[in-house]
């Protein structure tokens, strides 16, 4: 429920608009007190209080929601009772709740919302289906978007978005050649999770153990998430999912295939999504660079309000009841599943690094004027930075726009261009980072630099901060800025755009299978007019 204010006018030349259609009534919504047509003589404005434009989530329903979970996540061999306050875990729901608050504000809502296809309803963005070019863009927006505001990852407004998508697409696929009901099940769920307006974060990734043998082949079996029985009301699942990106700040998780596999690892082509405290579960969070910070009493200082987490899911013996599972050793599948999956997020990919990127250029044009440096200085340095980050980001969009629609109505991003992209984020990202820290000297590149409970301290601190001291501003600004520079770089925010999404090497394969070889070797051919064929050269026994 909102204040909202609306008015309506006849558009002409009173209001600059110059438009053919001069007798067409608008209606224009406006914050609360805001005037819309007050210099038109044919307008009239309404203000209405306590009208239902939209009803999302707010930050309030979120945080409510995330207290009401069992706590089941470990850091530092410490139970957290609460993620929305402990100091481990507050910084990644931070990054998450700034989404309910995009959705809430009308600056924002556009990008941050979306209309159900199902309902016709205003539903949060990441609960949404993706079924254009546009869509799809709009996820990178919103990802470029986000890491702007928070400078790292927000995992569960972003996997569990792209595994309903995908799963959308691979459930009708199974049901149609097993007469399944996966999609209705998975249709099912996706309703509920538009109407509780979930964060959802998503696994793929196994513990995997010898990473030159299959699933079934491993010493240990657990070592794959793998189904130990079927049962009439759902399945039995037991292993381990690690490295999943937001859990803390996550109600739910999808759980997906993590490979590709034939029928002697059917038992691990599992795909299901169980609430976050399910009863068997426990989480333990990874530590990073510099998180220990995050502890201490001067975190507000040398670190942002804002944060990344991974966690290692240990799952024994836990009971999915069946209308929660969507596929249970359709193994056959699973290559569709981690093809439509790795197209769709190796583009969007781009812009995550391209937003963290862009708070890096930020940051490097802090510490050279806090260094006492103009930007114009490093402004070579500055644009190789900026064009990086456009290159994934655009990179991306070519992706999701070269995308064609699944008979389903989900839209996957073009596989090479998709895949091409994602060697570049695995590369180009360390590069800006190189930059920043050049750019930002010592006291970025390795955090050179005293605590901040040093810089305070009575009997020494005042010489800290006069040898600190560098540019126009103050020591203290240029000692944050230090350590945001820091944290992106070499610290706690880092996102891991290296094996994040896929290791690069698995994404060149896929450039290699979808480049047309020979076509290209037929282009060169023609146009040099060589007649015979050139073939490639018999092996030599
Ligand atoms: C910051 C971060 C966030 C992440 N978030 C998520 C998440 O939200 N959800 C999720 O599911 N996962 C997540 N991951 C996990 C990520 O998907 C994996 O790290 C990635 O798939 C690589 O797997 P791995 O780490 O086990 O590396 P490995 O598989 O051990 O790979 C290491 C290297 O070995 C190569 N290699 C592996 N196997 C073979 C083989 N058989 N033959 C030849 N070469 C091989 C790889 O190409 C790579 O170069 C995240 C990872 C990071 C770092």
């Amino acid at each position: 429920m909102i204040e909202a204010s609306f008015g309506a006018g006849v558009p002409g030349c009173m209001h600059g608009d110059g438009s053919p259609d001069g007798a067409k009534l608008v209606v224009r919504f406006t914050t609360p007190g805001e005037v819309p047509y007050q210099d038109s003589p044919f307008a009239f404005n309404v203000w209405v209080k306590g009208i239902e434009l939209w009803d999302f989530k707010t930050r309030d329903d979120y945080l409510a929601a995330l207290r009401e979970l069992r706590p089941n996540i470990y850091k530092f061999g410490e139970l957290i009772e609460d993620v929305t306050t402990h100091p481990a875990t507050k910084r990644t729901v931070e990054s998450h709740a700034l989404n309910y608050d995009a959705a809430n504000d009308p600056e924002l809502a556009d990008m941050y919302t979306a209309t159900s296809i199902f309902t016709g309803e205003r539903i949060l963005r990441w609960n949404s289906m993706m079924q254009s070019s546009d869509d799809l863009i709009t996820n990178m927006k919103i990802k470029r978007q986000n890491f702007r505001r928070t400078g790292s990852c927000t995992g569960a407004v972003c996997v569990g978005w792209n595994a309903q998508n995908v799963l959308w697409a691979v459930t009708q696929e199974m049901d149609e050649e097993f007469g399944t009901d996966y999609q209705q099940r998975l249709k099912n769920w996706i309703l509920s999770a538009q109407s509780k307006g979930l964060a959802v974060t998503g696994a793929l990734t196994d513990a995997k153990g010898d990473r030159s043998l299959k699933p079934s082949q491993q010493l240990d079996p657990d070592t794959n998430l793998r189904v130990v029985k079927v049962r009439d009301d759902g399945i039995v699942i037991h292993g381990a999912k690690v490295m999943i990106a937001g859990t803390a700040a996550s109600q739910e998780i999808f759980l997906l295939p993590g490979g590709t596999y034939g029928e002697a690892d059917q038992d691990y082509a599992l795909a299901c999504v169980v609430p976050r405290d399910i009863e068997g579960l426990t989480i333990v969070e990874a530590t990073h660079p510099s998180d220990r910070r995050e502890l201490e009493a001067t975190a507000d200082v040398e670190v942002p309000d804002t944060g990344v987490t991974q966690a290692y899911l240990l799952f024994e013996d836990v009971f999915v009841p069946k209308e929660r599972v969507f596929m249970c050793k359709e193994y056959e599948y699973t290559a569709k599943f981690i093809q439509y999956f790795t197209a769709n997020y190796r583009a969007c990919i781009g812009a995550c690094v391209s937003g963290q990127g862009d708070v890096m250029i930020g940051a490097a044009i802090l510490m050279a004027r806090a260094n006492g440096l103009s930007t114009s200085t490093f402004m070579s340095k500055l644009v190789d930075m900026s064009t990086k980050n456009q290159t994934t980001y655009g990179l991306g969009i070519g992706a999701c726009a070269m995308g064609t629609r699944h008979p389903s109505g989900s839209w996957f991003a073009d596989p090479l261009t998709a895949h091409t992209n994602k060697v570049l984020v695995a590369t180009l990202p360390y590069e800006v980072k190189r930059l920043a820290q050049e750019i930002g000297g010592g006291i970025v590149e390795t955090g050179c630099m005293p605590s901040y409970k040093d810089f305070t301290n009575p009997e020494y601190g005042h010489l800290l901060q006069k040898y600190l001291k560098a540019g126009a501003c103050s020591a203290e600004s240029r000692f944050k800025a230090a350590r945001l520079a820091e944290w992106l770089t070499v610290g706690a925010g880092i996102p891991g755009c290296m094996h994040g999404g896929g290791s690069p090497d698995g994404a060149k394969l896929v450039v290699r299978f979808t480049t047309p070889m020979e076509e290209y070797a037929n282009y060169a051919r023609k146009i040099m007019n060589i007649e015979e064929e050139v073939p490639e050269p018999q092996k030599r026994k």
